[in-house]
């Protein structure tokens, strides 16, 4: 996700980045195939300005969760807002491995 929905007066760049744009969940599957069966990683950061914002954060986990369980790849949310995280998204990002997490207050 490029932009962020929050709009916080004192964040350039929340301002700078604007509109905010959802990346397809298909070409972001395709992106990390390619991550993971061309380029060997085996760590995957889901990155943007508030990454627990994208609209379907729940059932992007749960489908990257099942494609790449049996190759071992954790998946990370390096920039999450506290009251946008819940649990069900913790239990999701640490089913296949522990993976770190950022929180911004
Ligand atoms: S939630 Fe974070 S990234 Fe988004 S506008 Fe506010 S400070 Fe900026």
């Amino acid at each position: 996700m490029r932009g962020c929905p929050n709009g916080c007066r004192f964040c350039h760049a929340g301002i700078y980045y604007r509109p905010m744009r959802v990346k397809n969940k298909n070409l972001i599957i395709e992106e990390i195939d390619h991550l993971v069966f061309d380029a060997g990683y085996r760590e995957v950061s889901l990155n943007s300005l508030s990454s627990a914002d994208f609209p379907e954060v729940s059932s992007l986990l749960d489908i990257l969760n099942e494609r790449y369980k049996g190759f071992n790849v954790s998946f990370q949310l390096p920039s999450l807002k506290v009251n946008a995280f819940s649990l069900d998204i913790l239990e999701k990002l640490s089913k296949i491995r522990k993976s770190g997490l950022t929180f911004a207050v």
